[in-house]
This record gives structure tokens, sequence and C-alpha cells, in this order.
């Protein structure tokens, strides 16, 4: 690479080529078959192939742009070259007379069959044929791919290609080798078939896709592995606040509800800090869970934050959690960015002093002017709608707040008891265990989400955390019954509101997501609200929308809560975490607007009590195919995973996870979902690579990394 220009080095870096190794990973994006001829007359059009014949006229012609055009004919018959922009040099190469090879896409133009600008050259008779496809690179302009080519084929020709799967593995798997894979797919032989090698579906190419994976998967299981070197509290409590709890609900916890709170639980023990992801589709009931973990923590002496990304939803969590807590005799604080500044010094003061054991707001809850006084748990609700820094900050918010001072000046000595269990666990020697560790007591972290995220997205982008699943919702829930309702119908959709509410129910309605404009959709919503109220005046109306003062927002919610308003006009903000059980019809306005994670949140606000709940979605027909095909998947599905799954093979995974998860490494080569069984593989064998041969596992990494943004600690 040192004999390379400045300029040629900065083409290459553009194409993720840093170091010369990265060039054995540049792999070709297709081939073209220069191995045999075929007759003209043979010629299928949309057919790429080679030819070779002798220029029978050659001639610029305007009609109407200048176009160079060129007869080639061979023993069979006879096609026209055509260019649109070309030199005088190339007008000399293809004179009259000249034996020339042409590889392109045969097309039925004006005169018959024609290849527009393919690739050519003079060739002598007899020349001999490439004995293997030519590789196509991805290039950025002014890097040829001869250049490309010709340095992929030096790096292939000296740099060590060792491989980093062990043999018997390879075996097992039926892959190919590292280096025989790299050979292959940079100078294919020319018995393969050009299709095994454009689908990806060649042994050598599910080699490449398996190593990708695994390397995804082995930074994040060190990222995860990583973690239990660190300090947290252990969180041992008698559990006798938790059975008060229990004994005072309406309901017990359902079996899946038990054994992630098993999960949960016996992480908390530990002196290591707790990553854990709580996936449990809408209405699974994952509050009443975290409020146990809450408690666990609450009664080994340790304070817990919990935080969810809107005032109502954080407002709703507070209001439930004082009800529930109360009679326990732990009383929440409430911290949000809308305190005044009088009621939020109070509360930081009652969270710093350690007064308070449970502090419940937004995200405010981790500014920095917020100081904990002994944080044990941080719990983040609807965690896929806080960006990744977000989670940052708040972890190490349980660092520097927490270090082993200030658990000292408390008098007990939790931390020493963690570092005590972390020499039992290392076996490490008591002395041996380094001053700096003292220094770090982070918070267990448990992260709340009711987006469901397919298997494989869950394995490929949160590798480091611990995943525990709610799988089935409490009894007694009656499905929502989901209409699709053209927007001509509105009219009668009108009249069912209006019989609903009159009927003593209570009903939803969603204005339409303008994503363009927040200004807009405020005012849609306004809009919206007129209409119905003018439309019903018998009704007893209330407004929702994200401009609207928190105060007022509280009040409205709650007096929908409680039953005095029957029908609630809403934007979006309704959308994650808001539960009101006798709210029993849903009409969400331009459905088609709105994503299908969104809509399936939506939808799970009503049937949550016993009564029978409808959901309509309106659209404004007519609807384009993939907004059809959308609407199809959620009203066919009620299962929050499978409708995530069909999102997931409409869309793609980096518009699930939402721009917010973008930084998150994007893959190459592999695919998720097509490529789910080598996705299996890499998972076990990053474990088992990074415990028995760690430096292969490093060496493996290395080989990848340049490529893969390592983002994953956040
Ligand atoms: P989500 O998982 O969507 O956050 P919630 O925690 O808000 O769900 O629970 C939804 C509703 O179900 C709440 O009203 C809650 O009190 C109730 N609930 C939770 N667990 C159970 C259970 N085991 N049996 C009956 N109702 C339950
Ligand atoms: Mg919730």
């Amino acid at each position: 690479m040192q004999k390379l220009s400045p300029a040629t080095l900065g083409k290459l870096a553009k194409l993720g080529i840093r170091q010369r190794a990265d060039l054995l990973l540049h792999l070709p994006l297709r081939y073209e078959d220069e191995t045999r001829l075929t007759p003209i007359t043979a010629l299928q059009p949309g057919e790429t192939a080679q030819i070779e014949g002798i220029v029978t006229r050659c001639e610029v012609a305007y009609r109407p742009r200048r176009t160079l055009m060129c007869r080639l004919r061979d023993d069979t018959g006879e096609l026209v070259l055509r260019f649109l922009n070309f030199y005088p040099s190339q007008q000399k190469q293809l004179a009259e007379g000249k034996r020339i090879r042409a590889l392109g896409e045969a097309r039925l133009g004006y005169f018959g069959l024609e290849m527009v600008h393919p690739k050519c050259r003079a060739v002598e008779a007899e020349a001999p044929l490439n004995t293997g496809l030519t590789p196509v690179y991805p290039t950025t302009a002014g890097l040829s791919q001869i250049l490309l080519r010709k340095l992929i084929a030096g790096a292939l020709n000296t740099l060590p290609l060792e491989d980093t799967v062990p043999d018997s593995l390879l075996q097992r798997l039926e892959l190919p080798g590292f280096a025989e894979a790299l050979r292959l797919l940079h100078n294919p032989p020319p018995e393969i078939l050009p299709d095994a090698l454009e689908t990806r579906s060649h042994p050598a190419w599910q080699r490449i896709k398996f190593d990708e994976l695994l390397a995804q998967q082995i930074s994040m299981r060190r990222h995860h592995r990583e973690r239990q070197r660190r300090i947290a509290p252990s969180l041992q409590s008698s559990g006798s606040l938790s059975v008060r709890l229990l004994a005072a609900l309406p309901f017990g916890l359902t079996a899946a509800q038990q054994k992630v709170r098993a999960e949960i639980s016996a992480d908390l023990v530990r002196a290591h800090p707790m990553q854990r992801l709580l996936l449990g589709d809408v209405g699974s009931g994952k509050t009443i869970v975290a409020t146990l973990a809450a408690l666990q923590a609450i009664e080994s002496g340790y304070q817990v934050a919990l935080m969810a990304p809107t005032e109502i939803l954080a407002e709703q969590h507070f209001l439930k959690l004082r009800d529930w807590l109360t009679p326990l005799g732990v009383a929440p604080v409430w911290l949000s960015g809308s305190l005044k500044k009088k009621d939020k010094l109070v509360a930081t003061q009652r969270i710093a002093s350690g007064e308070t054991m449970l502090a419940i707001g937004t995200h405010a809850l981790f500014q920095a002017q917020v100081e904990f006084n002994r944080l044990g748990l941080v719990i983040v609700d609807e965690q896929h709608k806080f960006g990744v820094h977000q989670r940052l900050s708040l972890r190490n918010k349980g660092k520097v707040e927490n270090s082993i001072s200030k658990v000292k000046q408390g008098g007990n000595e939790p931390a020493t008891q963690a570092v005590q269990v972390v020499r039992q666990e290392t076996g490490e020697d008591a002395n041996a265990v380094s001053p700096m560790k003292l220094d770090y007591q982070e918070p267990h972290q448990l992260m709340m989400s009711a987006t469901p995220i397919p298997r494989t997205l869950a394995m490929s982008y949160y590798a480091d955390l611990d995943v525990s699943v709610i799988d089935e919702l409490p009894p007694g829930r009656t499905p929502v019954v989901t209409k699709l309702v053209s927007d001509t119908r509105r009219e009668e959709v009108f009249e069912r509101v209006r019989i609903a509410c009159l009927d003593g129910r209570q009903a939803y309605w969603v204005c339409p997501l303008i994503e363009e404009s927040e200004a807009l959709q405020l005012q849609t919503a306004l809009e919206t609200f007129e209409t119905i109220s003018a439309a019903f005046p018998e009704l007893r109306i209330g407004l929702v929308h994200g401009r609207l003062a928190n105060e007022e927002k509280a009040t409205v919610m709650a007096a929908f809560k409680a039953g005095e308003l029957q029908l609630l006009v809403a934007t979006t903000v309704i959308e994650v975490g808001v539960d009101v059980p006798n709210a029993s019809l849903m009409i969400i306005d331009h459905a088609e607007r709105m994503g299908l994670a969104q809509l399936h949140q939506l939808r799970g606000r009503v049937g949550r009590g016993a009564a029978e709940s409808t959901c309509v979605l309106l659209y404004q027909s007519p609807l384009s195919e993939l907004a059809r095909a959308r609407l199809k998947v959620i009203y066919e599905n009620t299962d929050g995973f499978e409708i995530a799954r069909q999102d997931l093979q409409l869309r793609g995974p980096g518009e699930l996870l939402g721009a917010r998860q973008s930084g998150v490494a994007m893959l190459r080569f592999a695919d998720i979902e097509a490529d789910e069984k080598l996705l299996d593989h890499a998972r076990q064998i990053s474990d088992t690579l990074l415990n028995e041969a760690p430096e292969i596992a490093q060496a493996h990494l290395r080989r990848w990394m340049a490529h893969t943004h390592d983002y994953w600690q956040v």
C-alpha cells in the first residue's frame, strides 16, 4: 500500500480499505464470464454474454445524440454495439476489419439485437479465453477494477490467511477453510456456476458470512463477559416486602412473569452489574415484575431509579407504584423536567440524601445535577425509545455517584461484600484485587421493551445483554377485534363511536401521524378534536397531545382513567404504556402512515379489561402495495413477535430498530433472517472460542473489525 498515492489511498478508505488485510475481505459484487464465447444468433435478449466478431462498419450517427454505432459480425450473425459517450481512441479501436471481443447485455433495439456500452477489446484470432470468472468489485469514482484486482491479488498472494475457525468445526458445518473460500471468491475456477456465487449460497460465501456473524458475536459476547469483571452491589433481601405486595394484588403472577422474576432476582444477588432486557408484549405485565425487582433493591438498602420516555407514562408508573408501595412504607418521589424549580430541588435533595428509595420520572432523573446516594438498580421502561447515549450516561451516573467512599459514608459496607464475592467467584487472591476495582460500583440495569424483537435481531443486536421474555398474556383478556375501514366510511365510524360511548364504553381516537411536521400534527389533532366535539355535543371528550403542559396532560389522563371522559382524542403520545382497562374502542386515523410496531403498541391500549375490544384502522384509499401488505399483517396477527418478524421481512432490520439504533454495526454480507442458522452456530461458537482460545477469537475480531463499528459497549 505504501506505493499508492494519497488520492488512491483516500479512495480505498472510502471503501473501508485502510490496511492491506482489508483488501482480502473486499469481495466481488458479481462476476463477468469471459471464459466462453456465445454465437451472436444464440444470444437471448436480456442475456449478458461475451461475443467475438469482425467490425463490418463503424460510424458516428446523430440520432438524436451523437452515438457511435458499430456492426459486429461472427459466423452466425450480426449485432450493433452502441456507445453514447466515447473517445476517439475507442472509435479507432473499433475500426472496420478489427476483431473485437465484446461483453455486455444483449437487448432488442431499433436495429435488432444490440449491446449498449459493452466492454470491448481487440484480440487476435484464436486468442485464448479467460480460465476463470472475472470478479467485479464494489468501487468508487476514479478507482479502476484493474487496480483493485491487482491490489487484491497481491494481498491474496502475500498475506497470511490463517484460519480462525477450528477444522473440526468447519467439517461439522461443512464450510471451507478461510483461505480456500477467499481464493474461490476472488478467483472462481471456470467450472463454477455464477449463480451460486451471485446468490451467495455457495459454501465459500457461507463461510464468509459465518465469519462475519462470528465476529459480531465475539465482540458482543466479550462486552458481556467484560461486565462480569465489574462490580455491582449484591442485592440480597428477605423478600418480605414482595410477599406483602403480592398478597395485596388482585391477581397472581403468570408462569411467565414468575420465570422472568426469578431470572432478574438471581442477577441482582450477584455482585456484577446486571444488564437485562425484559421483553414482553404489550399488556404482558412488565410493570409488576419491575416493581418486584425494585423492592429487592430497596430491601437491601439500595435506591432504585425508574425511568420512562414520556411524562404520561412516567407519571402513570408513579401513580401506580405509589398505590402499590405506600402501604409497604415505600414512598416514591417524582422527578421530571417540568417540575417547578422548588419542587425539583426538594426531590433531588431527597434522592441525594437517601431519604427516598425510589425515584420515578423521565430522563430528567439522569441529568447531571441529580445525585443518588446509593443507586443500586436502574429500570428503564420502553428502552427502545431511548438512544444508546442515554443508556450510557445512565450507567456512568451509577459509576460516578456510587463510588466506594460514598457507600462507606452510608455505614453499611456492601461494596466490600461485593469484592469478597468477586474474589470467591474469580478465585482471585484477596491481595491481588486492584484498588481501582473498589472505585467502581455500578448499578444493575433492567431495560424493558414491548417492541417485540424477532429472535434473530435480539441475538444480533442485543447479544451483549441478557434477555428475559414474558411470553404469555395474563388470563382473561379477550382478543381485540381489528377492523380495516376505508376513509370513505368515516361517517359510519363516527356513529359507532357515538353509540359505544353512550353505551358506557370508553374510546380513543388516535390522530394521524405527520412525521414531517410536529406543528402540522398538532394542528390536525386540534381540528380532529373540534370536528368530533361538534359532531357529538352530547359526549364528554378530552384531548391530549405532546405540546400540552404536563399538568394538563395529567389532568386529562386522570379524567379519562376515572371515566369522566368518554372519548379521548390523542396523538401518538398515548402509544407507550398507557393503561386504562375500561377503554375498549380505538380508532386509528390514517393507520397507513404508522409503523407496524406503533400500530401494535397503540392497539395494545385496548383489550386490557374483560370487555370485548375493537380497534378500527381507518385508512386513506387507495393504499400502496406496501401499505396494504403492512395493514394486512396487523389485521391478521395479534402476537407482537409475529408482527415484528413480518415487519422485519417487509422492511429490513435497520428500519425496525429505528434510526436511533443505526449506530449499531450493520452487516455487510450476512443477512440475519436468511442466515439464521449460521447466526445460531456463530453464537454458540463465539462462547466456545472465547473460553478455549481467546487469542484466536481476538485474531478473528481483528480481521473483521476494520469494517465493523465497535459500538456495542454502550
Ligand atoms: P406492559 O407489559 O404492557 O407494561 P402492564 O404492566 O401495564 O403491561 O400490565 C397490563 C395490565 O395487566 C395492568 O393493568 C396490570 O395490572 C395487569 N396485570 C399484570 N399482571 C397481571 C396478571 N398476572 N394477571 C392479571 N392482570 C395482570
Ligand atoms: Mg408498560
